[in-house]
């Protein structure tokens, strides 16, 4: 291709709000082999939210409630949003979508709990003391490492919600299980169709989440995905483009958040959503500007387009 016609294509990508960081990236893109997704933020909305709890204990549900929200006030993970939200819902306070005001941000203060050694442990979950009493909220991980049995009952609703696309988010108090949350993530609306357009185009898309296995099979299975890498540590992201590029195969990775900047590095093609956050974008070579999955292809596309080679 010509300097012209790299140009010409960086402007149409822009006109479709696919930013291309130089040259050498629009290149790269017609050779993508696999297209890794991250699950929470990419391939779903990035929305979750609280479709179910269950309390396991003679406790109050308003209590349990209340814990929990307070156990996940300073976290800045979307499942701790989405306690949030419920939270006050269950509290009778106004729509969440005013969080960022002054008024509700005192209300919270109302009724949130004094949270003390506050710790976030990604990939895990939080951890605090609340009246001297230790609280763990995060996934399985997190409640056997800290020696927390979970009941027979417990475990089956988990598996009930992780089969429903369901992320269970367990909650002990004094090292005893005391309930169960559910948190579901809608897909993205053009996400299966992109999967399926990936796949004509003979490119093999691929999911990538820290999330559970249950679950992200599950919602694998409903975007149209075969090819799953589940329980990823933050740091490991990186290590699965690693693994899909050692046989020379051209890997792009589509991502939004501070778990996915390593990954979207180490990538040939890194793709970030235009609404993740900064550091995702900077370590991208392409920035989806409409945070829509179509504009994946239509990378890839505008790369095959202005490559071709004519014989
Ligand atoms: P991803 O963003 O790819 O889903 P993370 O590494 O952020 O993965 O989190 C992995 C899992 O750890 C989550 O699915 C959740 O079960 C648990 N987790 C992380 N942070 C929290 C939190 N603040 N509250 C409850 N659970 C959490
Ligand atoms: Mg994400």
């Amino acid at each position: 291709a010509t300097p012209t016609a790299i140009m010409v294509a960086t402007g149409v990508g822009a006109n479709n709000g696919v930013l291309i960081k130089g040259g050498d990236a629009l290149e790269r893109a017609q050779k993508v082999k696999y297209v890794v997704f991250d699950k929470t933020g990419t391939l779903t909305q990035g929305n979750a939210k609280v479709t179910t709890a269950r309390v396991f204990t003679e406790m109050d549900r308003g209590e349990f409630l209340t814990l929990v929200a307070s156990a996940e006030a300073s976290s800045e993970h979307p499942v701790a949003k989405a306690i949030l939200d419920y939270a006050r819902h269950f509290h009778f306070f106004d729509d969440p979508s005013d969080t960022g005001d002054a008024q509700t941000h005192n209300r919270d203060s109302e009724w949130l709990l004094d949270v003390s050694e506050f710790s976030a442990l990604p990939g895990r979950g939080v951890q605090c003391f609340i009246d001297g009493k230790q609280i763990l909220v995060g996934n399985r991980k997190l409640l056997t490492e800290n020696g927390v049995t979970i009941p027979t009952d417990a475990e089956n609703f988990i598996v009930e919600l992780e089969d429903s696309a369901n992320t269970g988010i367990l909650v002990a108090h004094n090292n005893a299980l005391i309930g169960v949350m559910g948190v579901a993530d809608p897909l993205k609306r053009e996400a299966a169709v992109v999967v399926e357009g990936l796949g004509k185009m003979g490119v093999k898309p691929v999911m990538v989440t820290g999330d559970n296995w249950r679950t992200a099979r599950s919602v694998a299975r409903e975007v149209g995905i075969e090819d799953v890498r589940a329980e990823v540590m933050p740091a490991g992201k990186a290590e699965v483009i690693r693994s899909f590029q050692k046989d020379g195969s051209v890997v792009a990775m589509v991502g939004d958040g501070i778990n996915d900047s390593p990954a979207l590095a180490a990538a040939d093609v890194g793709m970030a959503i235009g609404a993740g956050t900064d550091i995702a974008i900077e370590a991208a070579d392409y920035v989806l500007m409409r945070n829509n999955l179509e504009d994946v292809i239509t990378a890839i596309d505008l790369s095959r387009k202005t490559f071709i080679r004519i014989r």
